[in-house]
């Protein structure tokens, strides 16, 4: 179990928390925290954009240019229609590691709590799959040189997949199986339903 106040002092977060939609939002995000396992990647420090779409590519297209060597794939909110992005760094320890959790609000005032949550949950899962893939590898990563190291990580995870391919799907797959292992397997059940995720 994750404690909320603790959680909140690792984020940065970007949004209007006097929206209504994010006021809709913010106890399921709140829970779906509390509920995460104790496991160190929920410790990493990590920015949180929660906002709707115009202001989520604004965001990024200001932000995005000094991040891309850090993070290499950025999320792209102008051709993709997905509610949810997690794009990270991560090292072999939480300290030199951290993450980027965005979130689009625009349909979110029409989706039910459970699809809210499972959507959470994914973009959670985004970041502790690769975590524990890169945990299970360590011995085979260390002796790779930092290029190679993200090239063979990428391979794993199928992390550079693009949307729409059959590897893109095995990605979501994986990543959906990682938030089911961290307990919500109702919730992703409903995400699927709604989006196909
Ligand atoms: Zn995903």
């Amino acid at each position: 179990m994750v404690d909320v106040e603790e959680f909140y002092s690792r984020i940065k977060v970007f949004g209007d928390l006097q929206d209504p939609v994010i006021q809709k939002v913010k106890p399921l995000f709140e829970e779906v925290i509390q509920r995460l396992p104790d496991e160190e990647q929920f410790q990493i420090e990590g920015h949180f954009i929660i906002h709707y779409r115009k202001e989520v590519i604004k965001y990024w297209k200001i932000n995005g240019p000094s991040l891309k060597l850090l993070l290499g794939t950025l999320p792209d909110f102008t051709i993709t229609n997905r509610d949810g992005n997690c794009a990270y760094a991560l090292d072999d320890s939480i300290d030199h590691s951290i993450y980027y959790l965005t979130i689009v609000l625009d349909k979110l005032s029409q989706k039910s709590d459970d699809y809210i949550r499972g959507l959470f949950a994914h973009e959670f899962a985004e970041l502790s799959f690769p975590w524990r893939v890169i945990k299970e590898h360590e011995t085979e990563l260390q002796k790779l040189k930092p290029l190679e190291r993200n090239v063979r990580i990428n391979q794993l995870t199928k992390k550079d997949a693009q949307t729409g391919t059959l590897e893109y799907q095995e990605h979501e797959n994986l990543v959906n199986q990682e938030a089911i292992r961290l307990g919500f397997e109702k919730e992703i059940k409903e995400l699927e339903l709604q989006s196909g995720y």
